[in-house]
């Protein structure tokens, strides 16, 4: 079966809401039911608010109620681009927060009773063992984060495949159900005191004075405060924002039950993502894989994904041939030029959370979090997002080159990978032939020595005859 990411997963907790149809005045209004919408108008009105949240579809319909569940701390950038940008001491904090996003949906998925399974592990698909030190000794002593770096032979016995060398394991990160945590949220949010509307599009905004003014096709609502949480479809009421990011679909497959042979391929248990962010994958339902790869900057047909999710598969884990894929599906998150979300207000009463890109679990809970606790506790911190401005995405032109730059870099990371692989089986077969070498010389050793031996013993004989 194969899906776009227009329909609620049958089993997903999905439930429908009623379309706002009356006039209504409250402290904030938030658009877009996807994970960073819930969660803002979720924490504020812990926080004491009135909260009205609308959603142009249904809850969770994209790339929120489609996603991996992958929860890990970081962004969708290298934390070495963001010390570039903005120096070490705010990168520290911005990871910080990031981890504070992981706790987050941690906390949430424990109040949603939802199950979850630990640990997330970062496979490299290079041989560079020093890189690895670096980056631990960055997020271990640096950063103060919770990570144990694995060296080859541990990760091949984790996971059997010689694509892979040295990993970083992540034990506080986790993996969830995420095509149902969105409405488990969705319902935390509504036992907060949410009220959530469903195909309520939000047309317009004026925000301009005290109370700003919010249009839906049948009412208009007037609030305090607006967040825009509208991802890639926030469309009408914010234009400048909606060019700012690149529309970028990734795709899933889930394969059908493997056995035995999946068990023996793969024993470790959490979620394993690659340093180039092309694979990302996991054991669901006891032996099936959840594989995650490509992205595009169009959308594609799921199904012939699906056909390369095999191929991926077959390619990482040959043991496992193609296995059949059972479902299938996409979802569009907005890329930013400089890949961090956007986070903060836009100007007095307007926030904005959106363009977490693939890594949008735990940042989006961070934003959420962190913009609920701004309105109505005065938390500053959003300014820590202040210089990853709003950069116009390109429009056409730019996703024309997002698309060469995304395969430019799975290129480069299969180039990268192969010269690893290339390297070590050469640095094998230059053991071995060190190996035989040495084996060799200490025959010829052995060989001149008997010969000297024997030498020393014919010198003597003459002697003991004499
Ligand atoms: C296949 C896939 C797998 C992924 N896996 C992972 C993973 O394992 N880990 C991870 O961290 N991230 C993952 N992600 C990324 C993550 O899912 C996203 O970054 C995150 O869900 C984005 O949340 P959001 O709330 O910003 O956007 P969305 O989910 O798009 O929600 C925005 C909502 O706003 C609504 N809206 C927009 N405009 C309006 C309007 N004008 N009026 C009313 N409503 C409006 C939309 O209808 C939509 O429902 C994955 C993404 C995909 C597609």
């Amino acid at each position: 079966m194969t899906s776009e990411a227009n329909g609620i997963a049958a089993d997903s907790g999905a439930q429908e809401r009623p379309r706002l149809k009356f006039k209504i005045d409250v402290d904030i209004v938030v658009v877009g039911a996807g994970l960073a919408g819930l969660t803002a108008a979720r924490e504020a009105a812990r926080m004491g608010a009135s909260v009205i949240l609308l959603e142009s579809r249904r809850v969770g319909w994209n790339a929120s109620g489609n996603n991996l569940g992958t929860v890990m701390p970081g962004y969708s950038v290298p934390v070495e681009e963001i010390i570039e940008r903005v120096g070490f001491e705010d990168t520290r904090d911005l990871w910080k927060m990031s981890e504070e996003g992981v706790d987050y949906v941690r906390a949430a998925a424990s109040d949603a009773a939802m199950p979850l399974t630990d640990g997330v592990l970062e496979v490299s698909n290079v041989d560079a063992g020093e890189q690895l030190i670096r980056r631990l000794q960055m997020l271990g002593s640096d950063f103060g984060s919770d990570v144990e770096g694995w060296q080859v032979d541990r990760v091949r016995e984790s996971l059997k495949t010689r694509r892979y060398f040295h990993a970083i394991h992540f034990p506080k990160a986790l993996s969830i159900d995420g095509r149902q945590y969105v409405h488990g949220l969705a319902a935390l949010a509504e036992k907060a005191g949410v009220r959530i509307f469903e195909n309520t599009p939000v047309l317009r905004v004026d925000p301009n004075g005290v109370r700003k003014r919010v249009y839906t096709p049948d009412v208009m609502l007037r609030c305090s405060d607006i967040i825009l949480a509208g991802n890639v479809h926030i469309g009408a009421p914010a234009q400048r924002l909606h060019g700012t990011m690149m529309p970028t679909w990734r795709y899933a497959a889930l394969t059908g039950p493997l056995g035995e042979d999946l068990a023996e391929a793969m024993t470790y248990r959490g979620a394993v993502t690659d340093s180039d962010g092309v694979d990302q994958f996991r054991i669901v339902d006891g032996d099936r894989l959840l594989w995650m790869s490509r992205e595009t900057t169009w959308q594609g047909d799921a199904s012939r994904h699906a056909r390369s999710a095999r191929s991926r598969i077959a390619t990482i884990f040959p043991q496992l041939g193609k296995p059949e894929i059972s479902e299938a599906w996409s979802g569009v998150y907005g890329q930013t030029v400089h890949g961090m979300p956007q986070v903060g207000q836009l100007r007095k009463g307007m926030w904005v959370i959106s363009g977490f890109g693939r890594q949008g679990l735990n940042t989006s809970a961070m934003a959420g979090q962190l913009v609920a606790r701004s309105i109505l506790w005065g938390d500053d911190r959003w300014r820590l997002f202040s210089p990853f401005e709003l950069v116009w995405a390109g429009g056409t032109a730019g996703r024309v080159a997002g698309q060469a730059f995304l395969s430019f870099s799975r290129k480069k990371s299969a180039a990268m990978g192969l010269l690893s692989r290339v390297r070590e089986r050469s640095q094998a077969r230059a053991v071995a032939r060190e190996r035989a070498r040495e084996i060799r010389l200490a025959k010829a050793k052995a060989r001149v020595e008997a010969d000297r031996e024997r030498a020393a013993a014919a010198m003597q004989r003459p002697n003991e005859n004499s």
